[in-house]
């Protein structure tokens, strides 16, 4: 089978060493087995992602020597195929609008903890405590058609139901049973955005067919809704290798907000882009 891998950016800053390292694993296992390696833009989020940092992005892959095969595939430009998935999603039953802002959780989540079965827990805290997927269809129906804001979530218990057992496979870690509660019912569309991070991610590894998908270990849970999305939608699932993340000497994690860990910053200091990149490396320790 052909190897297809991608890097797929957010262009909410400079590319910076962690991501540099991430784009190079993705080109280096693409090119090691004579297969393609994709770059896609993932700039749903269109208040935060600006075209400046998109180009600054694709000149430092550029200057880097991470070529990309193929056209650069922009997210924003791909709302109509996100919409086409969740209605199908929607015939099955799956999702529920959510009215609930921030400060309406946090009520809920507050309310619940006092009483005997506490809220879950996901990677990142508290899930969605659920107060949306109990309202009756009548009440759903004339918020609706109030024009309230609202975003839209998957009915995790549900789809899980639906999918029975699955699992998918991570280079280094092995066989891993899928968890569809892991994140909740989680936002399958935003409030302000007709997609979100999850849904428009197993789209489009879907549609630009990747067969390994190389990432940090930080998106390890996504992974399992995203498997689970796959299963719903009758989609290939592709083989995963979530990488170490890279950290400092003291352990701590780089992040887009150190200045220093830009590659722009590198290659200004006069680094060579072999620098770089051994540079990672050696902070990864691979
Ligand atoms: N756009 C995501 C990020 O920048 C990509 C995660 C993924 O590769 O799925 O973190």
């Amino acid at each position: 089978m052909e190897i297809v891998t991608r890097f797929a950016p957010s262009p909410t800053g400079e590319l910076h060493l962690g991501s540099a390292y991430s784009a190079w694993i993705g080109w280096h296992r693409a090119r090691e087995a004579g297969g393609r390696f994709l770059v896609r833009i993932e700039d749903i989020d269109i208040r935060r992602c600006r075209r400046d940092y998109e180009r600054s992005i694709l000149a430092d892959l550029e200057w880097l020597g991470l070529r990309w095969d193929g056209a650069v595939r922009r997210q924003s430009e791909h709302f109509a195929d996100y919409g086409r998935v969740l209605d199908k999603l929607d015939a099955q039953g799956l999702i529920y609008p959510c009215f609930c802002s921030r400060a309406d959780i946090a009520r809920e989540l507050a309310a619940s903890a006092a009483a005997p079965h506490a809220s879950s827990h996901g990677p990142d805290g508290p899930l969605y405590p659920g107060t949306c997927r109990h309202l009756s269809a009548p009440e759903r129906r004339s918020r609706l058609a109030a024009g309230e804001e609202h975003c839209l979530r998957l009915d995790a218990a549900k789809a899980g139901s639906l999918v029975g057992h699955y699992h998918f496979i991570d280079e280094t870690r092995g066989r891993l049973e899928g968890r569809p509660l892991l994140l909740g019912d989680f936002v399958i569309a935003r409030k302000d955005t007709p997609t979100s991070y999850h849904l428009a991610v197993t789209v489009d590894d879907h549609l630009q067919g990747i067969t390994l998908v190389t990432r940090g270990e930080d998106v390890l849970p996504s992974t399992h809704v995203h498997v689970l999305l796959q299963k719903l939608l009758g989609y290939e699932t592709p083989l995963y290798a979530h990488h170490k993340l890279l950290t400092d000497a003291s352990g701590r994690r780089f992040a887009k907000r150190d200045r220093d860990m830009t590659i722009r910053a590198m290659r200004e200091a006069g680094l060579t882009p072999q620098q770089v990149i051994d540079g990672a490396r050696r902070a990864a320790g691979s």
